[in-house]
């Protein structure tokens, strides 16, 4: 039977969760059709820095992702191989005086479950598991979903917030042509026991080398390290985030780092490894009654550590334009034109740090202390991030 909804979101992630809370703050009727049988995110970290906690701050999360997430003093860069330190910047109180918003580290599990309390609370039915959309068909009314199972539900607008795979941008536009960069990525959680003494968990660090790099910070109210490993590699190239590695593999792909990196990587409670792919950008998001967030139309590297918070900008961007301008296509123009550009430009800078991470002047001590001077001087640190954290997706112009 056709369920009518005013506004239908396929896709339960962070950018889903997100677009659909903005929503329902802004009293617009939204399910949320999820494939998973449950809704559990990744065992993994995320880092969300103040233009992403200042949406979640204006849907009136603040307390609780204060209660579950991370503020670090601040970044560090430390050289692959003797471990010597330089600042990258400062965050905690910084970031608060700078961009009026904290920059937190979460585990993804936890800040899915702050957005989706939130969700239930307000509208318990909002979210439909084992919903996994396999078709959109539209008419000058209406689009319709159809699902695995049989079943249809039909909106007035449709969101396709299903992540880098979607049906929903493949519906629209066909396939995509993603192509491997020749980067592997492994990553795990560490318990704090575990955590060697060498590493710090009052900031986040980079360590970088020629050919690969290293991310960790703590999450989970600091009970865990979250540990990402990123490698130059061709012999790999499935893009899941769920299959498993094995520890001696990650140990022999980051064999001869740093003492406190091998022993981080012997403490990874699982290690999971995947294939980074890099997608061209995409000319529309939009086509008739349905549009795209987050992943679906801009999955970026992780080197910027953006992807979820773009989500998060999209969703909220996207929530105002719908109350704004109604629930119809000049809604979907107003977002598509507000959040293309900056999105794409935030594609384009993880791609780039891609580069500056792994550049090969880190090999060793004395080229690396040259790269540093010129790459993360304070001046080009803040051109690389300054348009990031001071955008507001509550007030940008729409
Ligand atoms: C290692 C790593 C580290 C990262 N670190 C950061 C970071 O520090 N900061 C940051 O901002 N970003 C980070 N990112 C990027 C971030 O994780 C993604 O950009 C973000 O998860 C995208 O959210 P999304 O909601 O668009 O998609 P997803 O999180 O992929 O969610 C998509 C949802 O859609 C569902 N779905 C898929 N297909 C269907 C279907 N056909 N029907 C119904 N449901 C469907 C899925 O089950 C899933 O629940 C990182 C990514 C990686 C891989």
């Amino acid at each position: 039977m056709a369920a009518s909804e005013q506004v239908a979101i396929v896709g339960g992630g962070i950018g889903g969760l997100t677009a659909a809370l903005a929503l329902i703050r802004h009293g617009i009727d939204v399910t949320v059709y999820e494939q998973a049988p449950e809704l559990r995110e990744l065992g993994a970290g995320v880092q969300i820095s103040a233009n992403g906690t200042r949406v979640l701050y204006a849907l009136g999360l603040g307390p609780e992702i204060e209660r579950v997430g991370v503020i670090v003093a601040g970044k560090e860069i430390r050289l692959w191989s003797t471990g010597q330190t330089w600042k990258l910047f400062d965050l905690g109180a910084v970031s608060v005086e700078r961009y009026g918003f904290p920059y937190m580290m979460l585990h993804r599990g936890d800040l899915h479950a702050v957005l989706l309390n939130a969700i239930r609370d307000a509208k318990p039915d909002a979210i439909r598991l084992n919903h996994k959309c396999v078709g959109v068909t539209q008419d000058a009314k209406t689009v319709t979903a159809e699902f695995e199972t049989g079943e249809r539900a039909s909106a007035a607008i449709l969101i396709g917030a299903d992540g880098v795979q979607s049906r929903i941008r493949a519906e629209l536009f066909g396939a995509d042509r993603p192509e491997f960069t020749g980067i592997v990525a492994w990553r795990g959680l560490i318990p704090r026991a575990q955590v060697p003494a060498g590493i710090k968990l009052d900031v986040g660090t980079n360590w970088v080398g020629p050919g690969g790099h290293v991310v960790h910070y703590p999450v989970r109210g600091g009970e865990l390290l979250n540990f990402v490993g990123l490698l130059e590699r061709d012999d790999w190239r499935v893009e899941s985030w769920t299959v498993q590695g094995s520890k001696d593999e990650f140990a022999n792909d980051f064999r001869g780092w740093h003492a406190d990196v091998e022993a981080c990587i012997r403490s990874v409670e699982v290690p999971y490894k995947w294939a980074l792919f890099a997608r061209p950008p995409m000319p529309t998001w939009t086509k008739g009654r349905v549009t795209l967030l987050g992943d679906a139309c801009h999955a970026m590297l992780p080197m910027l550590a953006q992807g979820a918070v773009m989500a998060i900008e999209d969703g909220y961007l996207l929530a105002r334009c719908l109350a704004e301008y109604r629930v119809g296509h000049e809604a979907l123009r107003r977002y598509q034109a507000a959040r293309r550009e900056r999105a794409n430009r935030a594609v384009a800078g993880s791609a780039e740090n891609a580069r500056r991470f792994h550049n090969p002047d880190l090999a060793d001590a004395k080229g690396a202390q040259a790269y540093i001077d010129r790459e993360w001087q304070e001046e080009r640190v803040k051109q690389r991030y300054e348009w990031l954290f001071t955008y507001d997706a509550t007030a940008a112009p729409i």
